[in-house]
């Protein structure tokens, strides 16, 4: 029913960085992106590669939430051509903790010499604020809380008419914060879980910021949520390496993201 809808359509998958090659085709290349769809809202959660497969035409003014700012989660926007369209708004929502929210940090990255111009100079208009929570958009309210990444990542809850999306991306397991996952995920329709690792990287790769599918399993259960689409995939893990974990969790309400995918709710 227009007017109602409430989706989540998956632009991007990746972690750490973009790929490429025929391995790839089912999972997809790009790096993390989603867009929210809710009512006449349209909020992406981060803005990696997979960013430049948004639709061209969306209703509201798209805002951009940023879970945190490491490369993979922004590098889609320098090609966004939504910001070069005259006329066009978006709205770009970026954590306190890196310079207020003024969206100085990503000038850093988007301005000369590394980039041609900033974000600001395209011909389009384009707003940052400050990302705290609770935050209204139209009818959606956005909730967050820190999670447990190099530099902080934040996860973050879209509730819409009843319905909530659970957003945890670049989360490693620490007893505490994972606890306290636990509530915040009470009950979601749907929970993104980074399942970036498996269970034997996990134990050599602490600190690196990431999880598995199977940490990723037991929120589910521990918090009651209702399905799960596992995200953040690595690099160098291609299809039949990500079918197979799948199968390996062999969950019918577990899913790894594809890019391309559209989940209703
Ligand atoms: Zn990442
Ligand atoms: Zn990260």
């Amino acid at each position: 029913m227009s007017g109602a809808e409430f989706s989540l359509t998956v632009l991007g998958t990746r972690g750490s960085m973009a790929v490429s090659g025929r391995d790839y085709s089912e999972f997809g290349m790009a790096t993390s992106c989603y867009l929210v769809k809710a009512g006449d809202e349209s909020i992406f959660l981060d803005a990696g590669s997979g960013l430049v497969n948004a639709p061209s035409e969306l209703t509201g003014t798209p805002v951009i939430l940023l879970s945190h700012l490491h490369i993979d989660h922004i590098m889609g926007l320098g090609m966004y051509t939504r910001l070069s369209r005259r006329g066009a708004d978006t709205r770009i929502c970026v954590p306190v903790r890196y310079d207020g929210g003024t969206g100085r940090a990503i000038d850093s990255l988007f301005s000369p010499p590394l980039w041609p111009l900033k974000l600001a100079d395209y011909n389009g208009n384009l707003k940052y604020d400050p990302l705290s929570f609770p935050m209204h958009i139209g009818e959606v309210t956005v909730d967050g809380m820190e999670g447990n990444h190099p530099g902080g990542c934040l996860v973050m809850k879209l509730c819409y008419r009843g319905k909530t999306i659970v957003y945890v991306t670049d989360y490693e397991y620490e007893e505490e914060s994972f606890a306290a996952l636990t509530v915040f995920a009470r009950g979601t329709d749907l929970l993104l879980y980074d399942g970036q690792f498996t269970v034997e990287e996990s134990k050599v790769k602490k600190g690196y910021g990431h999880s598995t599918a199977e940490q990723g399993v037991i929120l589910m259960e521990q918090s009651g949520a209702k399905r799960m689409l596992i995200i953040h995939h690595a690099p160098d893990c291609g299809d039949t390496a990500l079918k197979e974990r799948e199968a390996r969790i062999n969950n019918a309400n577990v899913r790894y993201a594809r890019e391309g995918d559209v989940l209703r709710l």
